[in-house]
């Protein structure tokens, strides 16, 4: 299901952004070329100005003029002096030349009605710019007369585009060849990028499908014992009933205990916790904790204790139901894993910031390796898995009600054995 995602969101992100992309450079490159038009054309007025101030001025024009002129400008140019043509200098064909000049004179004639024959009395040269297509190609022309002494000569300049063009061509490919390029880096990037933006989801939801199968295993073991408890008693008489019911109820209490733990943490999930935060008394929230599991203690000879700073209240913005069930999570559990005559304190702790809430017992301890993992839900280590009121959820409880608290939980050794959770609130979680 991911796998497919995954090339699916690819796909849609490469395309989106290499859209994005496509239109950019297309506008980029049609400003590009509009501007190379403009250049060439001015560079083609340039050209053929200074050609006609030249004829006009010079009385002879030299054949090395005419030569450097049109190899410079890449023209073709025709000087026309009452039907004789002055110079014959070719850049190619002379055919295909004279054919390039007659149709110039053709769209001259046709399109702006130019006359060659007119005589032209200004002082000033009078021309004309146009473009033309001849044989699948394109250029630039340019007719003249230009006043002479007592007459006029005729001038046609053809500046060929087909250059011009490759140029334009060059650069279009240049910018489907970077589009393309892009594109694939394009997509490079979003397989990784949404791989990496897929990977917490697959994760959560492995984490999820864990924690049902995980809850119906721990459903299922009861259930079992209820079921063939309850069957048992029919083959039984009345007196022997008792011993099956106490089981029957037994196992219903702690069926009872996982569910209520699975909708504490399935209702974390939804952080639609109901919080209600006040400033409390840490003080006596310790102590209400205290009161509680101090008979508990006392049945396994435990010494339960509690350090409170000496000289002041301790307040926090805090919810009190919650660091109760916190603690009670923390005490219960330094109970369950403390030998017969061990010891277990809570300290309480602050400064400006923090106020730091420490279960320390000389207990079992904890494995470096399960240090890692016991908050995570249904982890138990090895030697509690046989407890049967225990199924690895009060931690992870434990750890969400901290993190309500914008606080931090950890666990560390206790110097001569045994565990030490530590816990940091900030006093004001607003800040
Ligand atoms: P459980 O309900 O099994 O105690 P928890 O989530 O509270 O589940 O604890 C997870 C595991 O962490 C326990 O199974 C136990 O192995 C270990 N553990 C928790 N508290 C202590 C402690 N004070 N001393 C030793 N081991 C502990």
């Amino acid at each position: 299901m991911f796998k497919n995602l995954h090339i699916k969101l690819t796909i849609v992100c490469t395309i989106i952004t290499t859209i994005i992309l496509v239109t950019v450079t297309s506008i980029c490159l049609f400003i590009s070329e509009k501007t190379m038009k403009k250049n060439e054309y001015a560079t083609f007025l340039n050209n053929t100005n200074s050609i006609f101030s030249y004829i006009q001025e010079q009385n002879v024009i030299s054949s090395q003029w005419y030569f450097e002129s049109e190899h410079n400008s890449d023209s073709i140019i025709e000087i026309d002096d009452n039907n004789n043509i002055l110079l014959y200098c070719s850049l190619g064909n002379s055919n295909i030349r004279r054919e390039l000049i007659d149709r110039a004179k053709e769209v001259s004639k046709e399109q702006f009605n130019f006359n060659f024959d007119k005589i032209n009395y200004n002082k000033t040269t009078n021309h004309i710019e146009y473009n033309f297509s001849y044989k699948d190609s394109n250029y630039y022309g340019s007719s003249a007369t230009i006043p002479k002494d007592n007459s006029f000569v005729t001038a046609i300049i053809i500046h060929p585009l087909d250059t011009f063009e490759r140029k334009l061509h060059i650069q279009r490919i240049l910018f489907f060849l970077l589009d393309v390029a892009s594109a694939c880096l394009l997509f490079t990037f979003s397989w990784f990028f949404t791989k990496k933006t897929l990977k917490p989801i697959e994760e959560n939801r492995k984490r999820q499908l864990q924690f049902v199968s995980s809850a119906s295993h721990e459903l299922r073991s009861p259930l079992t014992v209820i079921i063939s408890n309850a069957s048992a008693l029919n083959s039984l008489v009345k007196e022997e009933h008792t011993t099956f019911l106490e089981t029957i109820s037994s196992e219903g209490r702690r069926m009872s205990k996982l569910i209520n733990d699975l909708l504490v943490l399935a209702n974390s999930d939804n952080t639609s916790w109901s919080m209600n935060f006040n400033i409390e008394d840490i003080d006596t929230i310790v102590l209400n904790v205290y009161e509680a599991y101090e008979p508990l203690a006392k049945d396994k000879n435990i010494n339960l204790s509690v350090d409170l700073p000496n000289n002041s209240l301790i307040k926090c913005l805090c919810d009190k139901e919650r660091i109760y069930q916190l603690l009670s999570i923390l005490v219960d559990n330094a109970i369950c894993y403390t030998n017969n005559d061990g010891k277990i304190n809570i300290s309480v702790e602050y400064n400006k910031k923090y106020v730091i809430l420490k279960v320390i017992d000389n207990g079992i301890g904890i494995s470096n390796e399960n240090k890692e993992h016991i908050f995570e839900r249904f982890y138990r280590a090895d030697n509690s898995r046989t407890d049967k009121n225990h199924f690895g959820l009060g931690l992870s409880i434990a750890y969400e009600i901290v993190k309500l608290h914008k606080g931090n939980i950890k666990v560390c050794d206790t110097v001569g054995g045994g565990s030490t959770f530590i816990i940091t609130i900030p006093i004001d979680i607003q800040q």
